[in-house]
């Protein structure tokens, strides 16, 4: 059995975000760190290593310098990293990122006992749609939104969570499921991982390794076959000042429901 982990590489927003004078963010001038989502699917997956004795193998779709996350992935605990990267591949849209990503994890093969697991979101494209369409083009059945997996033989019992409450679904493998920050606390990385990460397989696949599979076509990967493309990209205007009310009185709750009332909040 296996868990096969799709992360990704994303600019670090917790810090100064730089945006180019077209509205773009500024990839090259901030740090990277692993989609955050990912790192819950990634704990996700080691603690069912850790239960079971099972291989994690991680993946992701970027430039070379994506590499260095893999290591980090190898350094928590994954067993193999594979880098999917190609200038074939370069400005995918999400259609044409899940059929890639979908082609690298059937190079890797998905077996009666496997996961896929994803992150809900990346917060730098915000879609939420690379993990759903992996399982469609996989003919994966998928969970999304998990906030508590449990594995019983070849049945996973997954809470989903929604926006007003909790939905619980039994699925079997192989499956996909797309994890929340709400599963779990993400592990650091032990020293002697760090070392481990090393001597760990980091395998490269480009475009010739994976150009055999049905859903690598030239006419829907990379910048020329993705179906969307960003016409404007800008970054809203500032609001202004908000207004502050102090006070718990009859008076200062009454202007306040005046001021929402106007505003058409209340
Ligand atoms: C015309 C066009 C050009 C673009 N060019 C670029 C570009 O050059 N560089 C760029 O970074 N983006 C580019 N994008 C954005 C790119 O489409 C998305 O970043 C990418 O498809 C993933 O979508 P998302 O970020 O919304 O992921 P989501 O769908 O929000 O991600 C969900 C989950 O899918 C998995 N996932 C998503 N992306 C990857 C990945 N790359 N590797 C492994 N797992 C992944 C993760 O588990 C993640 O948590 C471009 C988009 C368009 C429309």
């Amino acid at each position: 059995m296996k868990i096969i982990v799709s992360i990704k590489q994303v600019p670090d927003t917790s810090g100064k975000v730089a945006v180019n004078p077209d509205g773009t963010l500024n990839r090259a001038s901030m740090q990277t760190i692993t989609n955050p989502d990912d790192m819950n699917a990634l704990e996700a997956a080691l603690k069912i290593k850790d239960e079971t004795g099972c291989k994690v193998v991680v993946v992701t779709m970027g430039p070379p310098p994506a590499a260095g996350m893999l290591r980090e992935a190898l350094a928590m605990g994954a067993d193999e990293a594979v880098l999917v990267s190609a200038r074939e591949f370069g400005g995918s849209d999400t259609y044409a990122t899940s059929q890639i990503i979908a082609a690298a994890i059937n190079r890797i093969g998905v077996e009666k006992n496997d996961i896929v697991m994803c992150g809900r979101q990346a917060i730098d494209g915000d879609t939420a749609q690379v993990g759903p369409q992996i399982a469609e083009k996989l003919h994966l059945p998928q969970v999304t939104y998990a906030a508590d997996i449990h594995k019983d033989g070849d049945t996973i019992t997954v809470k989903r969570m929604l926006e007003d409450g909790y939905m619980t679904i039994k699925v079997k493998t192989p499956c996909l499921l797309t994890c929340i920050k709400e599963l779990n606390e993400p592990r650091y990385m032990s020293v002697s991982g760090v070392f481990e990460a090393y001597s760990k397989p980091l395998t490269t696949f480009d475009y010739e390794a994976l150009k055999d599979d049905p859903l690598i076509d030239k006419s829907t990967i990379g910048l020329s076959g993705s179906p969307t493309n960003i016409l404007t990209s800008f970054t809203p205007p500032q609001k202004g000042a908000g207004m502050m009310l102090e006070g718990a009185d009859k008076a200062t709750c009454e202007k306040l429901a005046e001021i929402l009332a106007k505003k058409h909040i209340i």
